[in-house]
């Protein structure tokens, strides 16, 4: 058996196991695809986020590239424009302001601020000529010229000259504030739409806008800064949900699946187990069986033939002597014929095919019956055979002739597995409605884990307290099925050393129409 179960987890367990850790470990792979793509997607929406802003600054750059005659039309632009504050032209190589348009909402261009954009210029020139070269070759690019938390304002330059010309650049001032809330904000919230929260917040970590308009201090899942305004960033996060927690979800959910598929195969091995080893139980007792049989057999055999013997060759003179032996070959072929029908009779039962024919009946007449046939046997076996047959029992329906084998088997069995205390009694009474009858005996007993295995078929006791006594293993399991047929049961009070009481219950009489 250990062998079994050793193989049993070498072939199911085992595999399983495997194939559970591999999935695992998929389970990791695909989760961390998940993610990397996830996190693919958030930078492309930020991605996005800072394209727009580049759109829109281009096409200011544009409308001034446009109406670089027209000073009314550049100072209607500015004073219309509501991030921008003011445009600054400037020529290099002589990095001189050359002309400004303010907005009307400063009232006075802080005059540091142009100050500060006359250092910057003369601070970034490489910044410039790369612009230039740039222009020249047909492309404008935009340049942050201040660094983070400097000024209020974003300095953004560009070169505004036609490829050809001398080398005129602009510097926009943006109200980076304005710029986020009244420009990028109605976009955010259409790329948004109630899916994920787009929040810009400046490089001290201060909340300036966020696509629900209401103020977050979470936790921020993808960030990255802001292309033109470089003292602000813009981060995102999934709005209900977490990508982590959607995982973690996920992961918890297969391995709950897993822990149940695995749990399930445990039972199933142990089934299988309990199944296999049950089989090779019967098929030990079918084997011990056979041999118990011919034991069986062989003993009444053997004594009829030595008689026989005996008395073909007239050894035996004596008139007594001859009657003895005539009655042992007589026992021992009734003992024969008892054994040979017991065992086609359980056959049969095994076959389904013993017919019973109920009759209506007092059972007091079949125990009674059966109590004067056996009294002489058993007496003459010295054992003190009573009857106790309550005077109160109402009819009921019996295969008068299965029952009496059954009861005829228990007294066996009381006979059997008697030591000292010679002593059988049949009881017949009623109780709760149905009938029953007791053999009872002052015999060996039978130990409490043996008493549900004993009516099993094949089964007789090899441990504990074991006994000398020959047999098949078959009476008991015959009388269960009996008793069975009559809708009845059977029951067993039992102490080792003290004796055995076999009840065979049988229902009322509507049990059958
Ligand atoms: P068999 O008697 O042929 O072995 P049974 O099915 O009649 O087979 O009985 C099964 C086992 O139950 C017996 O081997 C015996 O160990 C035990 N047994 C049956 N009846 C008694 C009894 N009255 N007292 C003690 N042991 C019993």
């Amino acid at each position: 058996m250990k062998k079994i179960g050793f193989i049993l987890i070498l072939i199911i367990i085992l595999p399983v196991a495997f194939l559970i850790f591999n999935e695992i470990g998929k389970l990791n792979e695909t989760e961390e695809v998940l993610e990397e793509t996830y996190n693919n997607q958030l930078e492309a929406i930020l991605f996005s986020v800072n394209q727009y802003s580049d759109d829109i600054v281009n096409s200011w750059a544009n409308k001034i590239v446009e109406s670089r005659d027209d000073e009314l039309l550049l100072q209607q632009f500015v004073r219309d424009n509501l991030a921008l504050e003011a445009v600054v032209f400037f020529k290099y190589p002589e990095n001189k302001i050359n002309e400004v348009f303010v907005s009307d909402r400063i009232t006075q261009f802080e005059k540091t601020v142009l100050n500060k954009i006359d250092s910057l210029i003369n601070e970034n020139k490489t910044t410039i000529e790369r612009l230039i070269e740039y222009r020249k070759s047909g492309y404008r690019k935009f340049e942050p010229l201040n660094s983070a938390n400097e000024l209020n304002y974003s300095l953004l330059i560009f070169s505004a000259a036609a490829p050809d010309e001398f080398n005129e650049l602009v510097c926009f001032v943006i109200n980076s504030e304005s710029f986020a809330k009244k420009i990028l904000l109605p976009r955010i919230q259409q790329i948004t739409q109630n899916k994920f929260l787009i929040i810009v917040k400046d490089n001290q970590n201060q909340f300036v806008v966020s696509s629900d308009n209401k103020t977050f201090d979470g936790n921020i899942e993808y960030e990255k800064p802001m292309w033109l305004i470089p003292n602000y960033k813009i981060g995102i996060v999934l709005l209900g949900e977490t990508i982590q927690d959607l995982v973690r979800e996920r992961a918890t959910n297969n391995l709950i699946l897993i822990t149940v598929l695995l749990l399930i195969l445990l039972f199933a091995v142990i089934f299988v187990f309990r199944a296999v080893k049950k089989e090779l139980e019967l098929a030990q007792l079918k084997a011990d069986f056979v041999s118990n049989v011919s034991h069986e057999l062989r003993t009444p055999l053997a004594l009829i033939s030595m008689f026989a013997e005996t008395l073909e060759l007239e050894r035996v003179k004596n008139d007594e002597k001859k009657k003895e032996y005539y009655s042992i070959i007589s026992q021992e072929a009734n003992r024969l014929g008892r054994i040979v029908n017991s065992i086609l009779n359980f056959a049969k039962m095994e076959a389904g095919k013993r017919k019973f024919t109920f009759e209506q009946k007092n059972i007091n007449e079949v125990v009674d019956n059966i109590h004067q046939t056996y009294s002489y046997h058993l007496q003459n076996k010295g054992f003190k055979f009573e009857k106790e047959l309550s005077s109160n029992i109402p009819e009921i329906k019996i295969d008068t002739e299965a029952l009496s084998e059954a009861i005829i088997n228990l007294i066996d069995n009381a006979v059997k597995y008697s030591d000292n205390r010679k002593e059988v009694i049949l009881k017949t009474g009623v109780n709760n409605n149905s009938v029953f009858i007791e053999v009872i005996d002052k015999g060996i007993g039978i130990a409490a884990e043996e008493q549900k295995k004993i009516f099993d078929k094949f089964y007789r006791v090899s441990s504990g307290l074991i006994h000398n006594v020959k047999g098949t293993g078959i009476g008991l399991s015959l009388v269960k099925q009996i008793v069975e047929a009559h809708k009845g049961r059977i029951e067993l009070k039992s102490n080792p050393g003290e004796g055995s009481t076999f009840r065979i219950i049988i229902p009322p009489i509507e049990f059958s129409s």
